[in-house]
């Protein structure tokens, strides 16, 4: 479980998140949905220890920047961080050791699953856009988080690749895990969120459950919301 208690970043003199709380609970798919420059990837990169912030964030109970909570959450960034000369095997093998994972079962699923099987042996530089995010995907999965932060994770993916990914992390979501997931895209996670979290310029606008809406009443919301907003897109 993720939770964020009045997030609050200042890039300088600009507040690009000004007191956001939220729960991410286990066994949902929770969403934050805002448009460009919302302070999606700001929240997220706080969560998982790469900024620094005021308020407080906890994983599992644990304060975010402790290795108990780094040991059980994945992060699945915009944009994949992968070394050029290494290749696919090498990432996963670095990840498993640095996280003391056994066996191989499991890498061999997601290689298959995200049909990479074939690319084991190339360096990440060989790969296309996709199939770097792909890997991107794989390196946070293999660890089999608790809790998992994927940031606008479609982006550069085939249709077959979105299609696969949804079912995955619905999967996860089945497996109890909590699934944190930032995107403008409503189209994407319509069908897959349980709760979703609509921020614009850095504050929390809604909190909009799935339980208590019809599909297309998130996007009305999300529209409601935002309108005006000359960054949406
Ligand atoms: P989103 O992911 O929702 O599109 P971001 O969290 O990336 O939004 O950015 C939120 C705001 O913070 C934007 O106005 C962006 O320009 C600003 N911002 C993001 N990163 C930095 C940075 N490193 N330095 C200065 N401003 C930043
Ligand atoms: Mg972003």
């Amino acid at each position: 479980m993720i939770e964020v208690k009045n997030l609050v970043k200042t890039y300088g003199n600009f507040k690009a998140v000004d007191g956001i709380s939220f729960t991410a609970e286990n066994g949902k798919i929770t969403v934050l949905l805002g448009p460009n420059g919302a302070g999606k990837s700001t929240t997220i990169k706080s969560i998982a220890g790469l900024l620094k912030f005021d308020g407080e964030i906890l994983i599992d109970g644990y304060d975010n920047h402790d290795i108990e909570a780094k040991r059980v959450f994945g992060y699945i960034p915009e944009a994949a961080n992968l070394y050029d000369n290494l290749t696919v095997r090498e990432h996963l093998s670095f990840i498993k050791k640095a996280y003391d994972v056994k066996g191989d079962g499991y890498e061999k699923e997601l290689l298959s699953l995200f049909e990479l099987e074939e690319k084991v042996d190339v360096t990440a530089k060989e790969l296309s856009k996709g199939m770097k995010q792909k890997l991107s995907m794989m390196m946070a999965l293999v660890t089999r988080p608790d809790s998992l932060l994927v940031d606008e994770p479609m982006i550069g993916l085939d249709p077959m690749a979105i299609e696969n990914t949804l079912k995955l992390l619905k999967k996860l979501k089945d497996n109890g895990v909590a699934v944190l997931i930032s995107t403008h895209i409503i189209d994407i996670i319509d069908d897959i969120y349980d709760e979703a979290y609509i921020i614009d310029k850095g504050v929390l606008k809604a909190h909009v459950s799935k339980s208590e809406l019809n599909l297309n009443s998130l996007k009305d919301e999300f529209l409601r919301i935002t309108a005006g907003d000359e960054k949406h897109e």
